[in-house]
């Protein structure tokens, strides 16, 4: 059984690799920061909590974000496994994921600075979270979401400033933790995220069809 986390800075394909592997091994895939815009997205007190963080780019409170991980992992869909795209991204969160759940898997995927900026300014997302990309991914109909005809926007995170100090946060506190992973003994899989999606995606099976 597989309980993946998938760490990799904002653009680096997290998100749709983390959907499409979780997809091919039948298994949740688990972002926090879906589950957040989705409280955003229904008005719920969580929501209105957590909004002002991310628009700034700064992490959830650890509590909040800890107590919506405890929730998600009391479903019973994830006893055939999970992979984590977006959690844990501090110390704080690895324990309370120490203490509900076992790792045996991290992937890594690594982009250069000069890849991700060339990448976040043409990221369009629509309000369902389905994400395109104006050169590398293009809706059918520019600007509308191919599966559920929404409008795409950019994100209110994938502002400069906001991009920064995520991008600060991921090194500063994010990648220490794939260093306490490999302390532990749990196989690390590094991926270039630099390829195409489905490239990315052939290597990410790859390397879990190894590991397996
Ligand atoms: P993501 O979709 O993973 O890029 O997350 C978007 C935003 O949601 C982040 O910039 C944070 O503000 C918030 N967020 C997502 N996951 C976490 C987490 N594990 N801890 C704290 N904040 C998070």
């Amino acid at each position: 059984m597989i309980h993946a986390i998938l760490f990799g800075p904002q653009a680096s394909g997290k998100g749709t690799q983390s959907k499409l592997l979780a997809e091919a091994l039948g298994i949740p895939a688990i972002s926090t920061g879906e589950m957040f815009r989705e409280q955003i997205k229904r008005g719920t007190g969580l929501g209105k909590e957590a909004e002002a963080y991310m628009n700034r780019g700064e992490l959830v409170p650890d509590e909040l974000t800890n107590a919506i991980v405890r929730d998600r992992l009391s479903r019973d869909d994830v006893k055939k496994g999970y992979v984590f795209d977006g959690f844990p991204r501090n110390a704080v969160q690895a324990d309370a994921l120490d203490s509900l759940s076992t790792i045996n898997l991290t992937l890594v995927l690594t982009l250069s600075d000069n890849e991700i900026v060339r990448r976040l300014s043409g990221r369009r997302v629509c309000p369902n979270d389905h994400i395109y990309h104006t050169e590398y991914k293009p809706p059918r109909q520019a600007g509308v979401c191919d599966i559920d005809g929404l409008p795409l926007s950019q994100r209110d995170d994938e502002t400069p400033e906001a991009i920064r100090v995520r991008l600060r946060i991921y090194r500063e506190r994010t990648t220490p933790l794939i260093d306490r992973y490999r302390k532990q003994g749990i196989p690390i899989l590094e991926i270039d995220g630099s390829p195409s999606i489905e490239d990315v995606h052939a290597s990410v099976m790859k390397a879990v069809e190894a590991y397996r």
